[in-house]
């Protein structure tokens, strides 16, 4: 189980710029590795988007084994996972991460498929 994951800092500016657009509902997308950092996002599809959850689901990943991860945005200032986020977690494995409102490097957490907390390390 990873306990801590790297993201690049341009990528991370660009979730939160995501997340704000996006508001009030959530974005939801799928995080693509090179050489362990995470690099790029895959935006699910607009019609997976709701205003309370971000809808994912195991059959609509893309085929990508660069893929380690997903990220969702929360319009509430709680980056805790719902019943519904623990349970995709545990069913996708990797990484996953959560913005919550306002929006800032603060409010991103990360966990991994157990729903235990993961390091979110930036990478310049
Ligand atoms: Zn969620």
């Amino acid at each position: 189980m990873k306990t801590s994951v790297r993201i690049r800092r341009e990528l991370l500016e660009y979730l939160l710029e995501l997340a704000r657009d996006f508001y009030p509902n959530e974005f939801a997308g799928f995080l693509r590795e090179r050489d362990g950092v995470f690099e790029e996002v895959l935006i699910a599809p607009a019609g997976h988007f709701g205003r309370n959850s971000a809808f994912f689901n195991t059959w609509m990943l893309p085929m990508d084994e660069n893929i380690k991860g997903t990220v969702h945005s929360h319009p509430v200032p709680n980056a805790r996972p719902s019943t519904a986020d623990l349970q995709f977690f545990s069913k996708f494995g990797g990484v996953h991460i959560i913005i919550a409102y306002p929006f800032t490097e603060e409010s991103i957490v990360a966990y991994g498929s157990d729903g235990g907390p993961v390091k979110v390390l930036i990478v310049d």
